[in-house]
C-alpha cells in the first residue's frame, strides 16, 4: 500500500523537505528553504508543476519545519497529519554508534546531541528538526539518517590518525567521513546506469561543502572528510586539510582564540578566503575570465588551488580502488561547473580519463571521449530519497 514519507534534510542555515509516496519514491512536494535565522529567508516551493518563491522572516529550524508542515495543510497535500506514515531526517554525525539509520527515540536524541561537540553546525539545528517534528506529529515512526554510517565499511587503516593508538580506541578520535547518502546514492546509481562500469568508482560531490569516496563494490573504502567535515578537500569556506602545527602556531606565535581559528577555518576559509571575493564557483569563474578585473589572478587562483584538490585525490583514490572505472561529479559544483571539472580532469590520462570538452559543457550524463576506458559522469545527487527510502526499510513501512 502506499505510504506518505518525508524528508527532511536541516542544513547549517538551509532546510530541505520532500514529501513521497512510497515505495513508487513519487515526489509529492519539495520545499527549500535558505537563510533560515535571518529576517529575509527565502522559501522555495515546486507544486503541480509550477515553481514559487517567497521571502519570509523564519526566525530557526523549529519555525522553518512548522512553515513546510502548515503548508501541506494549507495547500490541501494532506488533509489531516495522520497520512504521514514516516519522517526520516538527516543527522551529520552518528560517531561510532550508528552503522546504519535508526528509529529515534530519547536515548538516540541523547547520542546526537552528544555529537554536537564534532559537528557544531549541523547536529544540533538536525535535533531542532527532529523535536519539532516529535511535538507536531507525535504519532509519527522518525528515522535518523547519518551522514556518518555508510563509511562505517571503511577499514582500520583508512580510519585511524597516526597519533597514540589511545586516541582512536579510548576516545573516538578517527576519520568519519561524511555526506553518507550522496556517495551511496552515487555507487546505487552509477550501478544501474552502468553496471560494467561501477566495480571502482570513485565519487565527487563537490558542493559549498565537498567530499570524495573510493567506493568498492559499492562499499565505501575510505572518503576524504574526516574526524568532522571540516577536513579533506579546499571547500566553499572551509580550508580542508592543513598542517596541524598551523593551529598551534597562531594560538601560540600570533594569539588568535580557539574561536577565531575555528572561524576562519570553517568560514573565512577555501575558495572564499584564497580568492578574498566569493565561495560561489559561479562568481570565481566570471572574474577568472576577465582580464579587465583587477581581481582575476585571486579567483583563478583560488579556482585552480580547489580543482587541483580534486584531481589530487582521484589520484589517490585510484590508487586506494587499484585502478577506477567511474569517476562521478555531483552536487552544487560538480552538477553545474564544467569549468572546474574540466581543470580537475586534466593529466588524468594515465587512468584511462579524457573528458569532451563538448559533452562537458553541456552537463551531459557520460563526458569521456571516445576513447576514454573510465567514464566520467555527472549524476545529480539525492539524498532525500535515500531517507524516505531508509525510512521505509528501518520504520518497516512495507
Ligand atoms: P551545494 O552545496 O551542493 O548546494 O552547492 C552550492 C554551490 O554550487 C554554490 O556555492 C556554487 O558555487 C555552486 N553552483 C551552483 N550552481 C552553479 C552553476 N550553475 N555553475 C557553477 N557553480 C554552481
Amino acid at each position: 500500500m502506499s505510504k506518505k514519507v518525508m524528508a527532511i534534510n536541516c542544513g547549517s542555515s538551509s532546510l530541505k523537505f520532500k514529501l513521497y509516496k512510497m515505495p513508487a519514491e513519487t515526489v509529492m512536494v519539495e520545499r527549500m528553504i535558505e537563510r533560515v535565522g535571518k529576517d529575509d529567508a527565502i522559501f522555495r516551493y515546486t507544486y503541480q508543476g509550477k515553481k514559487h518563491q517567497a521571502t519570509q522572516v523564519v526566525t530557526d529550524h523549529y519555525v522553518a519545519v512548522h512553515l513546510v508542515l502548515d503548508m501541506l495543510l494549507s495547500e490541501r497535500i494532506i488533509t489531516d497529519y495522520s497520512e504521514i506514515s514516516g519522517v526520516g531526517h538527516r543527522v551529520a554525525n552518528g560517531g561510532s554508534y550508528y552503522s546504519d539509520s535508526t528509529l529515534i527515540n530519547a536515548e538516540v536524541e541523547k547520542h546526537i546531541d552528544q555529537l554536537s561537540v564534532l559537528s557544531p553546525l549541523h547536529n544540533p539545528v538536525n535535533l531542532v528538526g527532529i523535536k519539532a517534528i516529535t511535538v507536531a506529529l507525535p504519532h509519527v515512526k522518525s528515522v535518523a539518517v547519518f551522514d556518518t554510517a555508510y563509511h562505517h565499511t571503511m577499514p582500520l587503516v583508512n580510519k585511524i590518525y597516526g597519533i597514540p593508538y589511545k586516541y582512536y580506541a579510548e576516545d573516538g578520535i578517527r576519520r568519519y567521513g561524511f555526506h553518507g547518502p550522496s556517495h551511496q546514492y552515487i555507487a546505487l546509481k552509477t550501478a544501474e546506469l552502468f553496471p560494467d562500469h561501477s566495480q571502482r568508482i570513485i565519487s565527487c560531490h563537490i558542493g559549498n561543502g565537498a567530499s570524495i569516496t573510493a567506493i568498492k563494490d559499492g562499499r565505501s573504502s575510505v572518503n576524504s572528510m574526516g574526524f568532522t567535515p571540516l577536513a579533506g578537500l579546499v571547500m566553499g569556506t572551509r580550508s580542508g586539510d592543513i598542517d596541524p602545527q598551523i593551529i598551534l602556531y597562531l594560538q601560540h606565535q600570533a594569539g588568535m582564540s580557539a574561536q577565531a581559528i575555528k572561524d576562519m577555518l570553517n568560514n573565512q576559509s577555501g575558495l572564499l578566503g584564497l580568492s578574498g571575493i566569493s565561495n560561489d564557483v559561479r562568481d570565481l569563474a566570471k572574474i577568472a575570465a576577465d582580464s579587465t578585473d583587477k581581481r582575476q589572478e585571486r579567483a583563478d587562483l583560488a579556482l585552480k588551488v580547489f580543482a587541483h584538490q580534486i584531481q589530487f585525490y582521484i589520484g589517490a583514490y585510484a590508487a586506494e580502488l587499484n585502478g577506477v572505472d567511474s569517476i562521478v561529479f555531483t552536487a552544487g559544483i560538480g552538477e553545474h561547473s564544467a569549468l572546474v571539472r574540466e581543470l580537475a580532469c586534466r593529466n588524468l590520462g594515465y587512468l584511462g580519463a579524457k573528458i569532451d570538452a563538448d559533452k562537458n559543457a553541456a552537463d551531459a550524463l557520460s563526458i569521456e571521449t571516445a576513447d576514454s576506458t573510465t567514464k566520467i559522469l555527472v549524476i545529480p545527487t539525492d539524498e532525500e530519497i535515500m531517507i524516505a527510502r531508509d525510512v521505509v526499510r528501518v520504520a518497516q513501512l512495507e
